[in-house]
């Protein structure tokens, strides 16, 4: 820490789609205040942070890590799980509430900084799930502001699910969730399995539920959303908590920001968890054999997979429908997820025939998603719904496929289909049966030119647009998001909440 003092602390959730949003908005504070920020996290994630700088791994002057010791064989975890990558969903319920176990570490880390600085950092910026930080502000004279690093539709509907379990007081399989207007009804099949299962005495609940009320003491909320994007979620959120929420995003990386949808890509993207399947330049190359919106991309983030079955459905589908595709496919689920990948996965001679016919580039493990849906010949993404891929997609002008998961996926796909109408929703989780016919009549509707998929290409370029002008900051020309930035910023230096509200 050197001598320099240290204006802000964030404490991001231990996984790739948070700690990244969390790195961009150090960055975007940096640039506009000067600001030394710190970012605290587990050893493993500290390095994953070091790993995306560009110069020897090494941060920038004003850019502060620090580790915060964490024992996860302590947790019932196995050994070195300190991020979601590769965890069954039964493990990162046990990362998220393991999380608490933080907190020690990181009030002495607070303290240590206070000791040398002579006074405490501005502020705290969290993580949704650390509502305990909210405590370790207040004891140590300084204030928490909570990153929701999802978008404000999907967050609420999450939030509130947790806090209400509403699903437990209908007999129907329909529910309304507090903070939505009444036309917004819920359905139990969007309920991950553990969701569904909740009633308060489950150790999701016992956890999630004190986690999050307590993130409503905070001073105020960032969240990964613009106010263009997103009228209802943002509107419901502000009336349900009741405070400042800074609509700051999305925070896509700025070779996303700076590029017009129609342009090619030769920039590149990296991942600390994960080796790239395939190098920039061959992925741009095979794109650029493919006519304009031509090519449908499929991936579901970085930790989830889909069953064996519906593997194989998928690859039946696609060459059933012609259409052309790059697809980073993993090992299915029940199988390690670091395993090398077995033809038998896929339907005999598949690899070699999307190979010959050029159809289909399939991308083992990891690829360059940032370039692949700026490409002009990418078309549409059959996405999980991951906020991170969500706003990519969307700020590129590129239509969704939605196949949500986990998490509040499902949500972030209800939104796209009802709220956007840039999205058709293929099928739910990882235990429904989706068949090749289902799956090659919706890629033939979204990825038409004409009627619904026309539609949709509209609403989606509308929607890059309006995203394009909400990161505007040029001269006195800001976008909605950067005014919003700005207003966090003076309200934590003034700490006068109210002037913001
Ligand atoms: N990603 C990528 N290549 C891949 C898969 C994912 O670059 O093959 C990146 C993607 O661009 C996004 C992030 O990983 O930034 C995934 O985040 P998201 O919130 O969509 O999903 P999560 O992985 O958190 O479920």
């Amino acid at each position: 820490m050197g001598s320099q003092q240290i204006d802000i602390v964030m404490l991001p959730f231990m996984a790739h789609g948070h700690l990244i949003p969390f790195l961009s908005l150090a960055t975007q504070i940096h640039h506009r205040t000067g600001f030394n920020i710190a970012i605290a996290n587990t050893p493993l994630n500290i390095q994953y942070l070091r790993s995306t700088f560009h110069q020897h791994h090494h941060p920038p002057p004003w850019i502060h890590l620090f580790e915060l010791p964490f024992n996860s064989a302590g947790h019932g975890l196995p050994p070195n799980s300190e991020n979601t990558e590769n965890l069954p969903l039964d493990q990162i319920g046990k990362l998220v509430i393991s999380s608490v176990s933080l907190k020690t570490p990181f009030h002495n880390l607070l303290l240590d900084i206070i000791k040398k600085q002579g006074k405490p950092p501005l502020c705290i910026i969290s993580d949704v799930f650390f509502g305990w930080v909210v405590e370790v502000a207040n004891i140590l004279n300084t204030v928490n502001i909570t990153f929701a690093t999802g978008g404000a539709y999907g967050t609420l509907a999450l939030f509130s699910f947790w806090v209400n379990l509403p699903h437990r007081k209908t007999d129907s399989e329909e529910f309304n969730l507090p903070g939505f207007p009444e036309r917004c009804t819920f359905h139990v099949s969007q309920l991950h399995e553990f969701m569904r299962k909740a009633d308060g005495n489950d150790s999701w609940s016992r956890f999630l539920k004190p986690q999050l009320s307590s993130s409503l003491q905070s001073f105020g909320w960032l969240t990964n959303t613009a106010e263009e994007l997103e009228p209802l979620g943002l509107d419901s959120l502000r009336k349900y908590t009741q405070f400042p929420i800074w609509p700051i995003g999305p925070l896509l990386p700025k070779q996303l920001l700076n590029k017009s949808p129609l342009s090619s890509s030769s920039s590149t993207t990296q991942h600390a968890g994960k080796s790239p399947g395939i190098s920039v330049e061959k992925c741009v190359e095979w794109l650029d054999m493919h006519d304009l919106g031509s090519v449908l991309y499929i991936s579901f983030g970085s930790q989830n997979t889909v069953s064996r079955s519906q593997m194989m459905e998928l690859a039946i589908g696609l060459e059933k429908s012609w259409k052309p595709f790059i697809w980073v496919i993993g090992p299915p689920l029940g199988f390690d997820l670091k395993a090398e990948f077995r033809s038998e996965w896929l339907p005999e001679g598949f690899e070699a025939r999307m190979k010959e016919s050029n159809q289909g580039l399939l991308v083992k493990n990891w690829a360059p998603q940032l370039e692949i849906l700026s490409h002009k010949s990418t078309g549409a993404f059959l996405s999980h719904c991951g906020w991170n891929s969500t706003m990519e997609s969307l700020s590129q002008g590129v239509k969704i496929i939605g196949w949500p998961m986990a998490a509040e996926q499902a949500f972030n796909s209800k939104m796209l289909v009802d709220e956007m109408g840039v999205s058709v929703e293929l099928t739910r989780g990882v235990q429904s049966s989706i068949s090749s016919e289902k799956f090659k009549e919706v890629i033939g509707i979204v990825m038409e030119k004409e009627g619904k998929g026309g539609d949709m290409k509209r609403k989606v370029e509308e929607i890059a647009h309006h995203i394009r002008e909400a990161m505007k900051d040029e001269g006195n020309e800001k976008g909605s998001s950067i005014k919003a930035r700005d207003d966090f910023i003076s309200a934590i230096k003034t700490r006068k909440q109210e002037v913001f509200t």
